[in-house]
């Protein structure tokens, strides 16, 4: 694999031995697609809810990863997805236990490197293990391309995508936090739901034990301009989907699912794509509360389309070549190092201005739906 101008990885053959047998063509997920296999017409849908408190706290959404992770881990399969590698590059990696698969558990919003990784799938399921590999759409795509073939032991759970960003930015973003405040990160939250809630975007980094929480990141993260090239044209932000299941956040759930979700601590929705993905929810149901809402129309964009480049990503670009990570920081993400203390005291004050909204909301809603609509 050979990193671009932009931080992504593409494939990369090498003439001196390639023999022109043209199978990496055939098995790229973004040339042919993927092979499909007993899936139903229309994925069933359900809003879940991890019953544990803790699992839901530090899961994205409500946990429904973890349900199904910890059902694999206990007949002693094992469990691929994203985790860290040296200073937080995000890479998918193996797990066998349930401190190990913990790391996978929460959105990060960067391209995740893929190592290794599918061949040891392949390893680990001709061994006669049961495996459940998760990653973004294209990646779940990517391993059915790889493999080939149909594994009795394999689950696939891919995630509705809204796109990768370059793991180059990501790296810059830590180091300009670093230099701001003097020491190394320790941990870090692409999207801090503890402090901030599960609706709120902020992302959070730990240095010398303090949580430094910003915006800077997320805003030119749904700019869009640092998402990978391909992520525009992806053929597989769609309904019909290569994984066994399909995780997201649940937005739209207060209509779905009224009354179900009040506490923002997270909603996973999650599509039942095959078989294989009801036989693995009906065995995890018991770890979570759920509603079946199969057949309701979900608002999520990315289930229909890929997100679109902003027109200036050429410039987004153009910035960074000339001027450095700082400058576009700046310019696009709104980063501003003196007033960095204040947009942490902004943070705290939009995290309960968005409590107080929310208990506006239900109690306005609840004073209209008594009143009795005019003749
Ligand atoms: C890059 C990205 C974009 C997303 N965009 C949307 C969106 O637009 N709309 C939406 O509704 N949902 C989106 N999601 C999915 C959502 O954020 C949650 O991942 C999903 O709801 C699972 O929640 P959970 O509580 O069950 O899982 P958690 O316990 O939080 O587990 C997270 C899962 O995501 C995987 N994962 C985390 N980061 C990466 C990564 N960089 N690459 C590959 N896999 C990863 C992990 O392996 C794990 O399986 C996105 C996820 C990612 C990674």
């Amino acid at each position: 694999m050979e990193e671009d101008e932009e931080g992504f990885q593409y494939p990369a053959v090498d003439d001196d031995i390639c023999i022109s047998c043209m199978k990496c063509k055939e098995t790229c997920a973004f040339q042919n697609g993927y092979t499909r296999r007993k899936y139903y017409k229309k994925s069933l849908a359900y809003a879940v809810k991890h019953k544990s408190e803790e699992v839901r706290a530090n899961s994205r959404s409500g946990g429904m990863f973890t349900a199904l992770s910890d059902y694999v881990l206990k007949r002693g399969g094992t469990v691929y997805g994203a985790g860290y590698g040296e200073h937080f590059a995000v890479m998918h990696k193996r797990a066998t236990t349930k401190e190990e698969r913990d790391v996978f558990r929460g959105s990060k919003y960067v391209q995740s490197t893929m190592g290794d990784v599918f061949k040891e799938v392949m390893q680990d399921l001709e061994d006669g293990r049961r495996v459940l590999f998760s990653g973004t759409v294209c990646q779940a795509a990517a391993l059915r391309r790889y493999l080939g073939k149909y594994y009795r032991m394999l689950f696939i759970v891919d995630t509705v995508c809204h796109g990768t960003p370059s793991p180059m930015i990501w790296q810059d973003f830590l180091k300009l936090k670093e230099e701001e405040y003097g020491g190394e990160v320790t941990h870090v939250d692409f999207r801090n739901k503890r402090t901030h809630g599960w609706k709120a975007h902020f992302e959070s980094v730990t240095i010398h034990g303090t949580e430094h929480s910003s915006r800077v990141y997320t805003k030119m993260f749904y700019l869009n301009a640092m998402l990978r090239p391909s992520c525009y044209n992806c053929k597989y932000t769609r309904k019909r989907r290569p994984g066994d299941i399909t995780l997201a956040d649940f937005w739209g759930h207060e209509d779905a699912v009224p009354g179900f979700h009040e506490d923002d601590k997270g909603i996973s929705l999650v599509l039942v794509n095959t078989i294989r993905g009801k036989d693995l929810f009906k065995v995890c149901a018991k770890d979570v509360n759920y509603i079946d809402c199969t057949g309701y129309k979900f608002r999520h964009v990315n289930l229909r389309r890929p997100s679109r480049p902003p027109e200036n990503r050429e410039e987004f670009w153009n910035d960074y070549r000339e001027h450095g990570f700082m400058y576009i920081a700046t310019k696009y993400g709104g980063y501003n190092q003196e007033r960095q203390d204040v947009d942490e005291a902004n943070n705290a004050f939009m995290a309960y201005k968005a409590k107080i909204t929310k208990w506006l909301k239900k109690h306005i809603k609840r004073i209209f739906s008594s009143t009795p609509p005019a003749k």
